[in-house]
């Protein structure tokens, strides 16, 4: 079985023509969750857009279900819903009800339809209270979900997530992994991209490293466990040392178990 998405030692370069991307890899199949961490600069979003078929790179390979990306575009787009880092790039309808519905809209589904996927992904969200509002008068935590709930009500295959939990408060950050949880349970693909180590831990199978161009993968065990990660990289979140000094080799079963109690939560 191929990969569902997966991009294969990929270059990509921007103007200056200093390469961002220098051969790198990421793979994801159906049912995981892959967090790909990063300082800020490492090339996470590049490489988003990479897997969104947005930014065609110079030298390597996109593959989708084993076959390339780009020569099954514009169709295979339908199946890949992309989260923008800022939602003030992906808002423009002028209320949320128009925002979650327009993708339904261009795809010609019939408006009592319409109605009812954009109820049923709002109420997951908890955003039933703001559909008419104008999208640019929301908080930018409002945003955020309302640019998930834009993505999620066309269910595509594949999510990929660009930072979806900044911007949130604990409340709404938890039902965005909730949700992440309940999609991969559901046997879809999720990729998100984070420099918040404890959150890629909770949520994924698998967490890939992104520096100096090129991807390392390991289980989020093996990244906990690695102390020279924990330690010494400077963008790690110090609540994040702190916890894995106090709880020591237990850090790994308590974000097992949050992670158990989370997907109970959703009723998984
Ligand atoms: P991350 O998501 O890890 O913060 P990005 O992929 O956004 O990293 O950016 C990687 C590097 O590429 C940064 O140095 C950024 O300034 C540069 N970059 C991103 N987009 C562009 C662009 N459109 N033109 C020129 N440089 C860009």
């Amino acid at each position: 079985m191929p990969w569902v998405i997966e991009a294969r030692r990929v270059w990509v370069s921007y103007v200056d023509g200093n390469p961002v991307l220098r051969g790198a890899s990421l793979a994801a199949e159906r049912g995981e969750v892959v967090s790909l961490l990063g300082p800020t600069g490492s090339g996470k979003t590049t490489l988003l857009l990479v897997l969104a078929g947005l930014l065609r790179p110079e030298k390597g390979e996109v593959l989708l279900d084993g076959t390339d990306l780009y020569s099954q575009l514009p169709g295979a787009r339908r199946r890949i819903g992309l989260l923008f880092q800022n939602p003030d790039d992906q808002l423009f309808n002028p209320t949320v009800y128009d925002e979650i519905a327009y993708s339904l809209r261009t795809l010609g589904e019939n408006e009592d339809t319409i109605r009812e996927r954009v109820a049923a992904v709002a109420r997951l969200l908890g955003i039933e209270a703001i559909l008419e509002r104008p999208p640019y008068r929301l908080s930018m935590g409002q945003k955020r979900l309302v640019a998930l709930a834009s993505i999620l009500v066309y269910e595509p295959d594949i999510l990929l997530l660009d930072e979806p939990l900044t911007f949130l408060d604990p409340d709404a950050a938890r039902r965005v992994a909730c949700i992440v949880r309940l999609y991969a349970k559901k046997g879809k693909t999720v990729i998100l991209a984070t420099h918040n180590v404890e959150a890629a831990a909770w949520l994924s199978n698998k967490t890939c490293i992104l520096r100096n161009g090129v991807t390392h993968c390991t289980t989020p065990r093996e990244l906990l466990e690695d102390n020279e990660i924990i330690e010494r990289l400077g963008w790690l979140h110090p609540t994040l040392r702190l916890a894995k000094r106090l709880a020591r080799d237990n850090l790994w079963r308590l974000i097992e178990e949050d992670r158990t109690n989370l997907e109970e939560e959703c009723k998984l």
